[in-house]
């Protein structure tokens, strides 16, 4: 296991933020995830950040810690039954290409979860969505290393609490576990899920009246390639705040002022999307040096070159205080800011 000292993170890091890590290392085994959290015990006690793909998180000053990189590989069948297909992956696999693998094995269940970036390991961090589809809707278990006990542990879906863009290991089990492998139960007679977004009109335009999984996954490629930022062109981490969910009363009162709000039921409570509000308050293509609000999609901030984390979060600040003033509605940020 190899370390570096001040290593830089501009290229492990979606945002493509300059900043610095006081140690870094990429684990390619248990064992190696175990020697450096024994070494850092024993002689450092600094904090530590476990890097995936860097896609969802924001650099706002060098890392005064370690940067563990989680480079575990391995995607294998592990077991099938009457209705599932059993699937697990590592947590250094790119989460993209194992959803193509599941779609070239006709196994279906990720297919509107295509071309997300990041990897496995983070994939339960936030129960990543898309397009209808949460990745609890074909979790079945995930393997993740306890850092104070230094032992491996199995958890199932309700010990992960997923809910919306989010899970225990965002909340009360932050930064105690590093998660080592995701196991994904693949329905062998699936529903497909094509009344979201766009996915139904795409399919339209690329004549198919009978979706098969690599039909939906080609249609949301498409549509996430026609309005998303490329990151190695565009530096963003994807959407920067959660649509927010309201109660109906509150939106009920929102709609006498704003006639044309656009909403969505959610579990007797009505979702907002954020992308709307931040629009309304004028800050779609808003560009102040290099950060900026992208001009396809207003939700994702971009960084359009030599943007620092610190100026990326002061916009994001102004855009909660504007969406705040005109709706009364608080954003809250997805990404994770270091
Ligand atoms: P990282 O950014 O490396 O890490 C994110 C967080 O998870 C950090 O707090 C990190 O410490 C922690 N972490 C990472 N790996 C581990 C591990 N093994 N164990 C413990 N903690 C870990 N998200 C969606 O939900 N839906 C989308 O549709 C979507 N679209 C996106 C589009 C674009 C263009 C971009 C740039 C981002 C998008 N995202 C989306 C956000 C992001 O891709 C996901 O959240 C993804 O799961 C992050 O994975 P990562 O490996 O890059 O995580
Ligand atoms: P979109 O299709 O323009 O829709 C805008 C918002 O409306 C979305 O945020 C979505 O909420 C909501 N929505 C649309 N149709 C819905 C339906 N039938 N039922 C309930 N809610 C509905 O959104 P987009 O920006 O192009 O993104 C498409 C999908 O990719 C969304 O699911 C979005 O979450 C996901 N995405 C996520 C990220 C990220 O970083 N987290 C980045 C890009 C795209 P939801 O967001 O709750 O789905």
């Amino acid at each position: 296991m190899l370390i570096f000292e001040n290593h830089p993170l501009l290229t492990l890091n979606s945002f493509a933020i300059d900043a610095k890590a006081k140690y870094f290392t990429s684990i390619q085994s248990i064992d190696e995830i175990a020697e450096v959290v024994k070494k850092n015990k024993k002689d450092l006690n600094e904090q530590l950040l476990f890097l995936g793909g860097g896609s969802n998180l924001l650099f706002t000053k060098d890392f005064n810690g370690w940067v563990i990189k989680n480079d575990l590989k391995g995607i294998e069948l592990i077991k099938e039954d009457e209705n599932y297909f059993y699937v697990k992956a590592m947590a250094g696999e790119n989460w993209h290409q194992f959803v193509m693998y599941c779609v070239d094995h006709n196994y279906a269940g990720v297919e509107n979860l295509s071309l997300i970036p990041g990897n496995i390991g983070a994939s339960p961090m936030q129960n990543i969505g898309a397009y209808g589809v949460e990745i609890k809707d074909v979790f079945c278990e995930l393997e993740a290393y306890n850092i104070e006990d230094q032992q491996l542990v199995t958890f199932n879906k309700s010990d992960c609490e997923f809910g919306y863009r989010d899970s225990v290991f965002k909340t009360r089990l932050k930064n105690k576990f590093i998660i080592t492998s995701v196991c994904f139960q693949l329905p062998k007679r699936p529903k497909y899920n094509t009344k979201y977004g766009a996915i139904e009109k795409e399919l339209e335009l690329m004549n198919i009246s009978t979706p098969t999984i690599q039909a939906i996954s080609n249609a949301v490629i498409q549509i996430r390639q026609s309005k998303l930022p490329d990151p190695l062109k565009i530096g963003n981490a994807g959407s920067f705040f959660k649509n927010p969910v309201i109660s109906q009363a509150k939106f009920d009162a929102l709609k006498l002022t704003f006639p044309n709000i656009p909403s969505f039921p959610n579990n007797h409570l009505v979702k907002v999307p954020a992308g709307w509000l931040i629009e309304q308050c004028g800050w779609k293509g808003y560009r102040k040096k290099d950060a900026g609000c992208y001009t396809l999609q207003a939700l994702v901030l971009v960084n359009y070159g030599k943007a620092t984390g610190a100026e990326i979060v002061e916009l994001s600040q102004e855009i909660i205080e504007s969406v705040k003033d005109k709706f009364g509605i608080e954003l809250e940020r997805e990404v994770n800011i270091f």
